[in-house]
């Protein structure tokens, strides 16, 4: 067994594991940008939506608020957030404290 062949195909797939490692973690990030920009995408959905439910009933103005408020409320269960600071990112450490307050005051 030629040891030193043996040696460089290991230090060789060492390095496309790193290559790999490095492509998955720009993956993931873009990943992450697509959700963080899907969310921001159905709250302005959402708010469009209420504003032309809003012009084309004249009683649609509170249901509409409903609507858009629970749009919210599953935005943030589905983990991402709701509040002025981290409005449409990730959550990524449990619930918010400003989200929740947003949630309450509401
Ligand atoms: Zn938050």
């Amino acid at each position: 067994m030629d040891k030193q062949a043996v040696f460089a195909q290991v230090a060789e797939l060492e390095e496309r594991i790193g290559e790999l490692y490095g492509e998955l973690g720009s993956l993931k990030k873009k990943i992450i940008d697509l959700l963080e920009e899907n969310s921001k995408l159905q709250v302005e959905n959402g708010n469009l939506r209420d504003r032309l439910e809003g012009q084309t009933s004249k009683s649609g103005g509170q249901q509409s608020s409903v609507g858009g408020f629970n749009a919210l409320t599953k935005l943030y269960e589905e983990g991402f957030h709701i509040c002025n600071i981290h409005y449409g990112s990730i959550r990524t450490e449990g619930d918010c404290l400003f989200c929740q307050s947003f949630l309450q005051k509401s």
